[in-house]
């Protein structure tokens, strides 16, 4: 549940941190598995594969791979990633990729939960584990 906003700690992240700064207590993601054939899900109100709604959750520290990484806006200031990240758990989703520049996220690059940025209900916020490469050193 989100609070009133009036806790956010003033960091400046953008229009949507006060979706995404809400604390939380406990590091990582919060997943679903459905209970009759055991797929992994996120922010489904249905499993994907047989539609049942007997969803149990379960807890991912949050650690994935890239799959696809897209960036948007990219030619305004708002410029940021959004890529498709595969977690170990067995699902995919979109999420908010921050700790480079967009276009320099590529597919295959693991990436974390940013500490306290990862919401409930908002956009999931992930970070590089590994920096970029530095392309611009001679
Ligand atoms: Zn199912």
């Amino acid at each position: 549940m989100f609070s009133t906003g009036t806790d956010v700690t003033g960091i400046d992240v953008g229009p949507t941190a006060r979706d995404a700064a809400e604390p939380h207590g406990t590091e990582g993601l919060v997943y679903q598995v459905c209970r009759w054939c055991g797929t992994a899900s996120f922010r489904k109100l249905l499993c994907p594969v047989c539609a049942s709604s007997d969803l149990e959750s379960e807890h991912s520290d949050g650690h994935g791979v890239v799959v696809r990484s897209n960036v948007v806006n990219r030619y305004s200031r708002v410029m940021r990633n959004e890529s498709l990240v595969r977690f170990p758990e067995g699902f995919v989703y979109r999420c908010r990729i921050v700790g480079a520049a967009p276009h320099l996220v590529t597919a295959g690059d693991r990436v974390r939960p940013v500490g306290g940025m990862t919401s409930e209900a908002g956009e999931v916020v992930l970070e590089l584990c590994d920096p970029p490469r530095i392309s611009d050193w001679y």
